[in-house]
């Protein structure tokens, strides 16, 4: 059987065609989820990168071929970018930039004019890179995310080695060996990255809609001012941490946080300044914990931190390097900033209720006041 690979490839290009349409304005322009906007931004990279091999046999192939080798690694590279906004949000830009751009270069300095596979080797390595590295995202992903990543996860891996199989045929036997040019060659590939997008579109709908629920959450469960945990959001996350602790018999600390005569603060400097003091009291907690606690605002200038595998000491401890660094503000903000008071308790393997965790702390912090505010109190002592 001889596959035709002008076919193929009119067939590709038609399916990814549609494929753009479906994904735009079924998904993207519904959901504005980053991983719907990332598959439209990789089938134009593929597109744009198949018509430049168009150019392929005339005098344009000098530049059109690298070109296309590097517009396709951009696609590689926007179906990995749009995996990882599944997990996290950041993608990581200079890596982004620099194996397209290594692709390029492979190809100009390599005879492009006369070598259509000018530049293979390292093309090759950069595709099975960057769809390998799609299948891992994917793979990593959380059980959040429906069972539909697991094909596409396959599917990518699936390319991901035929891509790796294709470069260790070139470096043996070069561009036109037998197996380069045959089961590992042109038609093969289209036909498998035919069914990475069969997949991609089965799955794009979960996927999507998936991500967007996700971002409604994790706003829904912010505070706006400091992006800290809301109220609700921390009672509940702690209560679970509780829950879980106690099969898994470790302890922890609870520590309420509120600053000292904050309504001065306002009544001098105005609500806004107010709300920039609150905003650096954030930012000192989040730099003092540990990106597994929980921080939350518990409302007003009152806060609240769950500090697991924490004893009364460490917390003390934690409470002190948060004031020390909300000082260190006062410089940048132009005038004092206010002291703070902590009451600390703690849990154990045998607590079973977080409303009488936090009330103990709250006796303490009571108790901090009382006995003339910038301090900590355990609720032990
Ligand atoms: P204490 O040392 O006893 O805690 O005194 P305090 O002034 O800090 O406590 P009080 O409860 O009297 O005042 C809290 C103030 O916090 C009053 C309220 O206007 C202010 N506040 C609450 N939420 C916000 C906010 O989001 N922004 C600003 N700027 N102020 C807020
Ligand atoms: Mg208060
Ligand atoms: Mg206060």
């Amino acid at each position: 059987m001889i596959l035709d690979i002008a076919t193929l490839r009119v067939a590709f290009v038609v399916m990814a065609v549609v494929q753009l349409f479906l994904f735009y304005f079924s998904a993207y322009r519904v959901t504005r989820s980053p991983y719907s906007g990332w598959w439209c931004v990789a089938l134009g990279f593929f597109l744009a990168g198949s018509a430049a091999y168009l150019l392929d046999g005339t005098p344009h192939q000098v530049w059109a071929n690298p070109v296309g080798n590097a517009l396709l690694v951009h696609g590689g590279v926007a179906v990995w970018a749009g995996a990882r906004s599944l997990r996290t949000t950041l993608p990581k830009g200079w890596i982004s930039a620099a194996i397209p751009l290594a692709v390029l270069v492979a190809g100009l300095v390599d005879d492009p004019a006369n070598n259509s596979w000018a530049g293979g080797a390292v093309f090759l390595a950069a595709m099975s890179l960057t769809v390998g590295l799609s299948a891992h995202e994917l793979w990593q992903l959380g059980p959040e995310y429906s069972r539909v990543r697991i094909p596409l996860a396959s599917a990518a891996g699936l390319l991901s080695a035929f891509y790796a199989a294709r470069l260790v045929a070139f470096l043996a036997e070069g561009g036109d060996g037998k197996l380069f040019t045959g089961i590992l060659g042109s038609g093969p590939t289209t036909l498998l990255s035919m069914m990475l997008l069969v997949v991609a579109s089965y799955s794009m709908p979960a996927l999507s809609s998936e991500q967007h629920t996700r971002a409604l959450r994790l706003v829904a469960s912010r505070d706006d001012l400091t992006g800290l945990l809301n109220r609700k959001a921390f009672l509940s996350l702690a209560a679970d941490r509780l829950r879980s602790r106690r099969s898994a018999g470790t302890w922890g600390a609870l520590v309420l946080a509120d600053l000292d005569h904050f309504k001065s603060v306002n009544d001098t400097y105005g609500h806004a300044a107010g709300d920039r003091v609150l905003q650096r009291f954030a930012d000192a907690c989040a730099a003092t914990v540990r990106e597994s606690d929980l921080v939350g605002r518990y409302g007003g200038e009152e806060f609240v931190l769950f500090i697991q595998g924490a004893g009364a000491e460490r917390a003390e401890a934690v409470a002190a390097g948060i004031s020390d660094r909300l000082a260190e503000a006062s410089e940048a903000e132009g005038f004092e900033m206010p002291t703070v008071s902590y009451g600390i308790s703690t849990y154990d393997a045998g607590t079973s209720s977080l409303e009488d965790v936090i009330a103990s702390a709250d006796r303490a912090l009571y108790a901090a006041k009382s006995r003339g505010r910038n301090r900590s109190a355990r609720s032990d002592s």
